[in-house]
């Protein structure tokens, strides 16, 4: 009899096994042994889960019946759910992805916002009425959901990423399927448990676990959704893009990066060190918005990197569950060799690794999956290192010799999520940061998101945006509707 925590999938509101029987083991990074066993959904469970979330939908179905007010109060009801639950779901967090209780205890009730946010949107989604140029006749516009919205979500940062999704899709009064990464499925799982016990209509919100061809791909080209909501790598969202493309559904694709993080010589040097460090060691690197490509004045460059070093070398490794780690571990295997290969390819590439550049073996690391915090100097922007996604604690140190030089080389990648600037020079501040090619840019700050301000990439980091009041739009569909007051039809042969 096996001691692996053993989950179900949440299909109709019902909490099921897969149409198999099949199950997977899911990983804890910090022993790298297996903790939990994970139904392995495919086509048939997916379809079951489409089916019951586009019954939940219709019209004369309890969700659907709803007031919109009534819709919103539920949502927010479980952002209060998730306030009182953060703790135990931090714990998931940490134990199924390696993420740090340090930051996940902080995450996990802040990501309650988006659930009050967009709970509190749902009956402020407003049409118009539009005064048409037509004689008697009256015009107006109304929103409705677009139907079922299918999330996919990768692993880095499970339950927020999911949020960002779930709450605009619900406030907008879709039902939804989830498919969480093979690698982190646990605390999706375990959120169920609070969606079922705050009463939402069955059906509603519904969990196909499983990997990106078996269960991902029926989803996305199942003919009722409506809607791919995407997080993960420019590669699969490319695939993604592609099949929803073919079935002509809508799409929002939060994608890859590789963030430039600008330090100018007149910066508040300490304090662009600890944005530094925060962009590309926080998360063991593994951020979509990780600031991977320090570019820095080469008249600072060498105190730069030397304080660089000096704080860098102090993070703290091991026990994620422990409150004074610093870097943890990597979240799965195939992971930690990628990161681990590309530190190979910097060498070769004639990089130097000024720190780390090796396999973390601190005893307080134990069996897991660690990468020493790794920083690379003499990297030239067009080396692999420098343009693509590594997704872990390694940083590319690239000099700049004028402030044209730094724009030039931060735009030259085919990504575009986020920059940093570190510059007490107002002028310079806004002129970097409207030519930086990046939905978001951070002035003398780094790694900072609300629910309130919207997300999203330029170019290959993806289309669309999260968060902040307008996306909502990105869930709904405008219909307008024309009522004519006039006792008699014109001319039937003559556009009206
Ligand atoms: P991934 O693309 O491998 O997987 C993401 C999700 O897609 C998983 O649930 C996976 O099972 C599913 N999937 C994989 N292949 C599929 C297919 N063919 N059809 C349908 N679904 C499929 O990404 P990952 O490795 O889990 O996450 C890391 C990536 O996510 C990085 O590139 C990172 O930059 C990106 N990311 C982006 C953001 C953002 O907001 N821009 C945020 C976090 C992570």
């Amino acid at each position: 009899m096996s001691d692996l925590k053993n989950y179900k999938m949440v299909i109709n509101g019902d909490w099921v096994d897969s149409d198999s029987g099949e199950t997977f083991e899911s990983l804890n990074p910090f022993t790298a042994r297996p903790w939990a066993l994970i139904p392995k959904g495919s086509k048939a469970d997916v379809d079951a889960a489409v089916e019951a979330a586009w019954e939940a939908g219709r019209p004369g179905s309890e969700w659907h019946s709803m007031t919109a007010s009534s819709r919103g109060a539920l949502i927010q009801k479980l952002g209060n759910a998730l306030l009182s639950a953060a703790d135990q779901l931090a714990e998931i967090e940490v134990l199924d992805n390696g993420k740090l209780i340090a930051e996940m205890s902080v995450q996990c009730k802040y990501l309650a916002q988006w659930y009050q946010y967009f709970g509190g949107l749902a009956d402020k989604i407003e049409g118009a009425v539009i005064p048409i140029d037509k004689p008697s006749t009256f015009n107006y516009t109304v929103w409705e959901p677009l139907g079922v919205v299918a999330c996919i979500v990768p692993w880095n940062s499970p339950l927020l990423l999911l949020a960002w999704k779930l709450a605009p899709a619900l406030a907008a009064g879709n039902t939804v399927v989830i498919k969480p990464s093979e690698y982190t499925s646990a605390s999706t799982l375990e959120f169920m448990t609070i969606v079922e016990e705050v009463g939402f209509p069955r059906g509603v919100i519904n969990v196909v676990t499983g990997f990106g061809t078996e269960a991902g791909m029926p989803l996305v080209e199942h003919e009722k959704v409506s809607k791919v909501a995407f997080t993960g790598s420019d590669i699969t969202g490319s695939h993604i893009y592609q099949a929803a493309a073919k079935h002509m559904k809508h799409v929002t694709m939060e994608l890859g990066g590789k963030s430039p993080n600008l330090v100018f010589a007149d910066a508040d040097i300490d304090n662009a060190v600890k944005g530094v460090v925060s962009g590309i060691f926080a998360a063991t690197g593994q951020t979509c918005i990780a600031g991977s490509r320090l570019l820095v004045d080469e008249r600072i460059h060498d105190e730069f990197v030397e304080k660089l070093v000096a704080l860098a070398a102090t993070a703290k490794m091991g026990d994620p569950m422990s409150f004074g780690t610093e870097v943890g571990p990597v979240t799965n295997l195939p992971q930690y060799k990628k990161i681990l290969d590309y530190i190979d390819i910097g060498k070769e590439e004639g990089a130097e690794a000024v720190l780390g550049g090796v396999k973390a073996t601190r005893p307080e690391c134990g069996d897991g999956w660690f990468v020493e915090p790794t920083i690379f100097t003499g990297v030239k922007n067009q080396m692999r290192i420098a343009q693509e996604e590594i997704f872990g604690p390694v940083l590319s140190v690239i000099p700049f010799s004028d402030d044209e030089e730094a724009i030039h080389t931060a735009n030259d990648i085919i990504y575009g999520l986020a920059a940093g600037v570190w510059t007490t020079d107002l002028r310079r501040a806004m002129v970097m940061a409207e030519r930086l090619e990046a939905g978001t840019v951070w002035i003398n700050t780094y790694r900072a998101v609300s629910y309130m301000s919207p997300f999203g990439g330029y170019k290959k980091s993806g289309i669309g945006r999260e968060s902040g009041q307008e996306m909502i739009k990105e869930y709904l569909q405008q219909k307008c509707v024309w009522i004519s007051t006039a006792t008699e039809v014109p001319n039937p042969f003559v556009l009206r």
